[in-house]
């Protein structure tokens, strides 16, 4: 049987280039803000990977061992192809031209077609930091000249996620996790050091009592409703994108 035509990727296996690869500060913020849609990759074929730029060492629950186990199991749950730790400095991701280089030979190495990060603000530092460091280093990666290992490459593109943000604009597009919702909370739960008996965390604020996975649910409902599914997770890009003709249009109006 043919695949069927609107699967967007074709790389999927065990090695060469990524179709997507999810590039954020601390293990689990991956799944927090994108795992539906890295699942729902996943289930489309695509070959996913996860780059956790740190180790989350100086986070208040958990050490980077405990971190490291919870990320792998969560991985697993999602149906990650590849997860790796960047090894940079958690509560310390800085914009430098070594940190630059350093990424974008990750990147070189990795050759993703499309790039997910954080949103270009945050409560905590790192996240608008490695937001600019992700956009940076992927363009660099592609100049010939840059002093550092690998063939030059560039993602085609940098997505932003930002759901949970109160100050990020309208998102460009949400994609339908509606299949996916449980595999994302599940793979949530993998971090029980972060999540157990927690009501927030990271770009998530508590609610009153209520579990964190409530919150996630939340959040997912409300963007869901944006495009009449579910469950959803909203993404924003600089570049504006193209519809081929007023009739492939989603989304009703009444
Ligand atoms: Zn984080």
């Amino acid at each position: 049987m043919p695949p069927p035509s609107s699967a967007p990727f074709g790389a999927s296996g065990t090695s060469g280039p990524l179709d997507v690869l999810a590039i954020f500060a601390h293990p689990d913020d991956a799944e927090l803000l994108a795992g539906g849609s890295l699942a729902r990759s996943v289930d489309r074929g695509a070959r996913v990977g996860i780059l956790d730029l740190t180790r989350g060492e100086k986070g208040t629950h958990g050490n980077a061992e405990t971190r490291e186990r919870e990320a792998k199991e969560a991985a697993k749950v999602l149906g990650i192809a590849l997860r790796r730790n960047a090894d940079f400095p958690d509560a310390g991701i800085e914009v430098t031209d070594a940190a630059r280089r350093r990424l974008a030979g990750i990147i070189r190495e990795l050759r993703p077609s499309v790039v997910v990060t954080h949103w270009r603000e945050g409560r905590h530092p790192d996240h608008p930091a490695a937001a600019r460091l992700v956009v940076e280093a992927s363009f660099l990666a592609g100049l010939k000249k840059l002093d550092c290992p690998g063939e030059a490459f560039r993602p085609r593109k940098v997505v932003h996620a930002t759901i949970y943000h109160e100050d990020a604009p309208h998102p460009s597009f949400v994609i339908d996790v509606t299949e996916q919702v449980d595999r994302k909370l599940r793979a949530l739960e993998c971090y029980a050091t972060q999540f157990q008996g927690a009501t927030g965390r990271g770009e998530v604020f508590p609610g009153g009592e209520r579990p964190i996975a409530d919150q996630v649910r939340a959040h997912l409902a409300y963007w869901g409703s944006r495009i009449r599914r579910p469950y959803g997770e909203p993404f924003w890009t600089r570049e504006t994108l193209a519809v081929d003709a007023f009739a492939a249009l989603d989304v009703p109006t009444f």
